[in-house]
C-alpha cells in the first residue's frame, strides 16, 4: 500500500487499513478518522476506482468529513469510510464478495459502524446486516437515509436564503439541481412542492424522464457545462468535486447548497466563491440528515423518527449561524465551519 502518512489528505487519522481478498476479489480501504467523540460511522462506497490512490484519496477525505460531519448534526459519534475498488462500473456483489467484506467489518465491531454510500444497494446492507452488527440502515432498523439527507439539504437552503434574503421560502426561486438520484429527486419533491422553478440534470436518462412525469415544467439542461446563466440556488447532489476552479469562478449563483460530499475540489474554492458573493454551504452540514437518521438507530432508547425530524430541522438555524459568522469574521463559511469542528474536536 501506498504510504498514506504522506498522502496530502492525511489529518492523523487514527486508522487506515487496505485489504484484499483474492477468493471473492474483495478489495479497499477503511479509514477511521477520529473515534474521539464516539465510535466511527461512515457509509461504504463501491466505486470503480482509477487507482488505489484515488481510493486513498477519497476515503482519507471522506472520514475526516464524516468526524465534522457528526460535529456539526450533534451526534456522539466519529468519522470513518470505507472505500470499495469495484473491478467495472456494474454494482453487482457476489454472495463470496458480500461474505468477505461483512467478515471484514466484524474485526471492527465496536469501533465503525456502516451503510450504504455511492454503489451500495439497500439489498447488499441487507445482506451485510445478516453477517455482522455493524451495519446501519436497514430496513428493519432506521431505513434508507436519503430522505433525510434531502431534507437537511433542504432546510439548510432555507438557512441561506434567511440569511441572504431574510425570507427561507423556496417560492419562485430558480434552483439547479445537478443529480436525481435518491436525494436529488426527493430534494426536487420539496423544491417543487413548495413553487420553486426547477432546473435539473442526470446522466442517466430514465431518472430525467422520471423528473420530467413527476414535475411539469421543469428544465433540462447538460450537466457537463458549467451553468453560466442567473440561478437563484445551485445544488449539487451527483458526485463530489462539482465546484472546481472553472465553477467557482464562472457560475453565477447566489446559493450553493446540496448533498454530495466533497463538492469543492479544492478548499481554495470555497474562498473564490467566498470573495464572489456566493453562498456556500459546507456540504457536511446540508447533507448532515442522512447520518442523524442512521445513527438514531443506535440511540439507547431506540430509533424515534419525530427527533431525527427535528435534528433535521435545526440544520436550518446552524447554517444561518454560520453564515453570520463567516460575515462577521470576513472568513468563508467553508473555513468557519473547519475551524468550528476542528475547535470542538480539540477541546
Ligand atoms: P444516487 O447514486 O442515488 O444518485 C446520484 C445521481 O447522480 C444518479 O442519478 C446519477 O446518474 C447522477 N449523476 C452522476 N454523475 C452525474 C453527472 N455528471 N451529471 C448529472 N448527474 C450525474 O446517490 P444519492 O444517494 O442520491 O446521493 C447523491 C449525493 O449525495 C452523493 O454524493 C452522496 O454521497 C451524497 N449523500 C447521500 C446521502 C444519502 O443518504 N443517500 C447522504 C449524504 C450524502
Amino acid at each position: 500500500m501506498i504510504d498514506y502518512t504522506k498522502h496530502p489528505e492525511y489529518d492523523n487519522h487514527e486508522l487506515v487499513k487496505s485489504f484484499y481478498d483474492s477468493e471473492s476479489g474483495l478489495k479497499g480501504i477503511l479509514a477511521i478518522h477520529s473515534t474521539k467523540l464516539g465510535p466511527a460511522v461512515g457509509g461504504t462506497r463501491y466505486y470503480f476506482y482509477k487507482s488505489e490512490e484515488e481510493a486513498l484519496d477519497d476515503v482519507l477525505r471522506l472520514s475526516r468529513g464524516m468526524t465534522y460531519k457528526c460535529i456539526m448534526a450533534d451526534v456522539k459519534y466519529g468519522g470513518g469510510k470505507c472505500a470499495l475498488i469495484a473491478p467495472s462500473t456494474d454494482n453487482t456483489k457476489s454472495d463470496k464478495y458480500i461474505e468477505a467484506y461483512g467478515n471484514f467489518l466484524k474485526e471492527f465491531s465496536t469501533k465503525f459502524f456502516t451503510g450504504e454510500d455511492v454503489g451500495m444497494s439497500q439489498d447488499d446492507i441487507e445482506r451485510l446486516a445478516k453477517i455482522t452488527p455493524n451495519i446501519i440502515g436497514s430496513l428493519a432498523k432506521a431505513g434508507d437515509p436519503s430522505p433525510f439527507a434531502a431534507l437537511s439539504t433542504y432546510y439548510s437552503i432555507r438557512g441561506a436564503l434567511t440569511f441572504k434574503y431574510n425570507d427561507p421560502s423556496l417560492k419562485d426561486k430558480v434552483i439547479y439541481i445537478k443529480g436525481l438520484g435518491k436525494v436529488g429527486m426527493e430534494l426536487a419533491r420539496l423544491a417543487y412542492k413548495e413553487g420553486a422553478v426547477l432546473i435539473v440534470s442526470d446522466i442517466n436518462e430514465e431518472r430525467v424522464a422520471q423528473a420530467i412525469k413527476s414535475f411539469p415544467n421543469i428544465s433540462v439542461i447538460s450537466s457537463e457545462l458549467p451553468y453560466l446563466e442567473k440561478i437563484d440556488i445551485f445544488s449539487p447532489c451527483a458526485l463530489g468535486k462539482d465546484i472546481t476552479e472553472e465553477v467557482s469562478n464562472k457560475i453565477m449563483a447566489d446559493i450553493i447548497c446540496g448533498s454530495a460530499n466533497n463538492q469543492l475540489s479544492s478548499p481554495k474554492e470555497g474562498i473564490t466563491l467566498f470573495e464572489r458573493g456566493i453562498i456556500y454551504v459546507p456540504d457536511y452540514i446540508s447533507n448532515g440528515g442522512g447520518l442523524i437518521n442512521v445513527v438514531a438507530e443506535l440511540n439507547e432508547g431506540g430509533y424515534n423518527e419525530s427527533d431525527v425530524l427535528n435534528k433535521c430541522k435545526n440544520i436550518e438555524g446552524k447554517v444561518i449561524n454560520i453564515l453570520n459568522e463567516s460575515k462577521e469574521s470576513n472568513t468563508a463559511p467553508s473555513q468557519v465551519a473547519d475551524l468550528i469542528a476542528k475547535r470542538v474536536l480539540n477541546e
